[in-house]
């Protein structure tokens, strides 16, 4: 149903069945992990996800205790992360769909971490940190 790519293309995945809601995180991990102003990440069982990564290019960094994120290292661009806790779901980097997707954020989390250069523009609700369960369930995150 979806497909994803690195940037370098020698990393492809596949994914099968409907990717969860998401947000737009603006947290500083978020930042740093992706090099821009915000993560947008989607929820999917790793029983429907499949890589192809025929030069073993992925490599995973644990970037708090727990929870991995998984890059190409021959490019660097970030694919996808999960928590040890809930191995079983990823939380997939939307940057790297290559198909089309239909759903847009739910909201913006983490708002109280934002860059000082970031404006936010739209009428999205915003959150100063988790988005309530009611507005959004971020599938395989820490949310509360
Ligand atoms: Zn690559
Ligand atoms: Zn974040």
């Amino acid at each position: 149903m979806h497909k994803g790519s690195c940037l370098c293309a020698k990393v492809h995945y596949s994914i099968e069945g409907e990717l969860s809601d998401f947000g737009y995180c603006h947290c500083n991990s978020c930042r740093k992990a992706s090099g821009s102003a915000h993560g947008a990440n989607s929820g999917i069982a790793r029983a429907n996800f499949k890589l192809s990564d025929e030069e073993d290019l992925v490599r995973e960094f644990e970037s708090s205790p727990g929870k991995f994120r998984a890059f190409c290292s021959r490019c660097g661009s970030p694919l996808y992360a999960y928590l040890t806790k809930s191995r079983d779901l990823i939380r997939i980097r939307l940057g790297s769909l290559d198909s089309h997707f239909n759903k847009t954020t739910k909201a913006h989390t983490f708002v109280s971490d934002k860059a000082c250069w970031e404006s936010i523009a739209d009428s999205v609700p915003q959150f100063a940190e988790w988005a309530p369960r009611e507005v959004l369930i971020q599938t395989g995150s820490k949310q509360p």
